[in-house]
């Protein structure tokens, strides 16, 4: 499989769906972001990265922070214990709903959706961790990118809209499951989903996962069966309340934000990135959505 060529087949044939849908609005730094705009890279096992489109543009992460900070999380010692306060099933409710956590005393149903980022921030928190620096010095390190930083238009729009954020993290202190002050968690939640990176950045700093837990310098940070686990919660649970069309659609772990950007993993192969702001009722994007289900097809690299 000749990857260049397979972008630009894959670029030419989303074209039409660039520019779907829309942008967030609920955070005017990201309402404001033009919704035609594409970029996608693929990383291979060895770090080689190949890109098409804007694989060079940064956009801030959001909800792909998600999946860094569990990883950081479970690679702590005695880190399977988040699972005592977060579940591993799918919400099919929207992002940040507050339904749920009524029904099941305060545990959030998965790591992926706002509750649950936010228990998984308070854990690292809890352990010591000013969680955006270790966040971003992991994300230096395995993208080779040391200038990669926090958007702070974006984080300051972020934290003067954070209400319903801020409402799920007292209704779970409500029940014991916050460990840090309320304020505190919540600063550190908005700034990871505020740091800005491109395509290429992420596809590199997800390779870890492609790879069965072990960092771009061979060192390990999640045993095998971890790094399993949270391929299988990105899949059941990555992409909102959308996920079971998305692993009908395309067939692999991916995770979603609302800035447009899907990171998918091909374990033993390669990870995927893709970025397109338009996004559709579910908020994944339109376009990433469509490239991914192409990547899939043309290449049989799923999991299933
Ligand atoms: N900063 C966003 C929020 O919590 C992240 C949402 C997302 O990408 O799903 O509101």
């Amino acid at each position: 499989m000749h990857i260049p060529d397979l972008l630009a087949r894959i670029s030419a044939e989303v074209a039409d769906e660039v520019g779907k849908g829309s942008a967030a609005d609920y955070i005017p730094a990201l309402a404001r972001v033009d919704t035609a705009r594409f970029g996608m890279a693929v990383a291979e096992l060895d770090g080689t990265v190949h890109g098409t489109g804007e694989w060079r543009q940064r956009f801030s992460v959001q909800s792909v922070s998600k999946v860094f900070t569990l990883a950081l999380a479970l690679a702590q010692p005695g880190g399977d214990e988040v699972w005592d306060r977060v579940g591993r099933e799918p919400s099919g409710d929207p992002f940040n709903s507050l339904v749920q956590l009524e029904h099941e005393d305060g545990i959030p149903r998965n790591p992926f959706i706002n509750s649950g980022a936010l228990v998984v921030t308070d854990e690292l928190a809890a352990r010591g961790s000013d969680v955006t620096e270790e966040l971003l010095s992991f994300l230096r390190k395995e993208s080779g990118s040391p200038g990669i930083a926090v958007d702070e238009e974006v984080a300051d729009s972020e934290a003067a809209n954070a209400d319903r954020n801020r409402a799920l993290a007292y209704f779970m202190a409500s029940y014991g499951n916050m460990r840090m002050p309320v304020p505190d968690v919540l600063a550190q939640y908005v700034r990871q989903c505020s740091i800005a990176m491109n395509c290429a950045e992420l596809a590199l700093s997800g390779l870890f996962l492609a790879r069965h837990g072990v960092r771009n310098d061979g060192s390990r940070l999640l045993e095998r069966s971890q790094a399993k686990r949270v391929n299988a919660v990105m899949l059941t649970c990555g992409t909102y309340d959308a996920a079971g069309q998305f692993a009908y659609r395309v067939g692999l772990p991916g995770k979603s934000g609302v800035s447009g950007a899907i990171l998918a993993v091909v374990p033993g192969r390669c990870t995927v990135c893709v970025w397109s702001p338009g996004l559709d009722a579910r908020g994944n994007s339109v376009a990433g959505v469509a490239a991914l289900d192409r990547f899939t097809t043309l290449t049989g690299w799923s999991v299933f």
